[in-house]
């Protein structure tokens, strides 16, 4: 399925802050993940941020929390962002396409997803990054409509409206295939190289 156009997409009707945007979420019941969730994992970090890391959904550690990685695959997630691209993750701002948990970690489904996508669409308008980084296949394919595999288009400088996209391995994929590290190092290198050419 297609991402929403930018323009005629149904976040324009929701409000120019980010604060007010999380209180409207925090109370979301338009998809039935709001069954089976905990709490709404909204997002976190600078809200100025120059540079936002785009997940899937929220897993059993973010669910119980509320904040988005922070089990052992975010774990990992804060690791490459202040090993490799040596800023503090409280720099960034990381989000998923989906806010709420889908059981036992299944793909969300095309409805849910694109049911929660203007939320995060309002997100990336007012923190206004200049790099998004699309975590994994479903973060890729939710944002571009590409159905390109992620082990081919990832670490390539794309674009997404006026923002690079770049999109890589997700954390979780990494944990269960550390052989496939040593690539998602390589696109941290040019996150890192194109993030000093914007800064
Ligand atoms: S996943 Fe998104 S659309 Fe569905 S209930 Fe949660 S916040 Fe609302």
């Amino acid at each position: 399925m297609d991402p929403l156009p930018l323009e005629k997409s149904p976040q324009a009707d929701l409000p120019n802050d980010l604060e007010a945007l999380r209180q409207i979420v925090s109370q979301c019941h338009l998809c039935d993940l709001a069954k089976t969730r905990n709490r709404v994992v909204f997002g976190e970090g600078n809200p100025k941020a120059q540079l936002m890391f785009i997940g899937e959904g929220p897993g059993a550690s973010e669910d119980a929390t509320g904040r988005p990685f922070v089990g052992r695959a975010g774990q990992l997630l804060t690791r490459m962002i202040e090993n490799v691209l040596q800023i503090p993750r409280e720099q960034v701002y990381i989000a998923n396409i989906v806010k709420c948990r889908p059981p036992n970690n299944r793909v969300p489904t095309p409805q849910e997803a694109q049911t929660c996508l203007p939320y995060l669409l309002k997100q990336i308008e007012l923190v206004d990054p200049k790099i998004l980084v699309a975590l994994g296949a479903t973060s890729y394919r939710w944002l571009t409509g590409d159905k390109t595999p992620i082990s081919k288009i990832r670490g390539h400088k794309l674009t997404f409206g006026n923002r690079i996209l770049v999109p890589t391995f997700h954390p979780s994929y990494l944990l269960r295939n550390p052989s496939k590290k040593r690539e998602a190092y390589q696109d941290l290198l040019l996150i890192k190289e194109l993030l000093c050419e914007v800064s």
